[in-house]
C-alpha cells in the first residue's frame, strides 16, 4: 500500500511537470510569425519613403500620394 501512495505521488509529479513544460515547448514548435519585408519607395516629389504596396507609380517613378503626382497638382488650383 506504501509503494502505491508513492507511486500516485510520483504520477501526479510528473504529470505537474509535463504541464508545465508543454506551453515552453509548444511555443519553440510553432515558429514566431514573421511579416514578409517590403521594399521601401521614395517619393519623387517630396522624398519621403513609403511602402511601395503604397505608393503612386507615374512613369516608373513613386509618389507618396495623389497630390505629388505631376499631372495633378495643377489641377487643385481653380485659375484666376
Ligand atoms: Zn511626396
Amino acid at each position: 500500500m506504501k509503494y502505491l501512495l508513492v507511486l500516485i505521488v510520483v504520477a501526479v509529479g510528473a504529470a505537474w511537470w509535463r504541464s508545465q513544460q508543454a506551453p515552453a515547448a509548444r511555443s519553440k514548435s510553432v515558429p514566431p510569425r514573421r511579416t514578409t519585408p517590403e521594399n521601401m519607395v521614395a517619393c519623387a516629389h517630396c522624398g519621403v519613403h513609403l511602402p511601395r504596396s503604397e505608393a503612386l507609380v507615374q512613369d516608373g517613378k513613386f509618389y507618396c500620394s495623389a497630390a505629388h503626382l505631376p499631372r495633378s497638382a495643377p489641377d487643385a488650383v481653380p485659375p484666376r
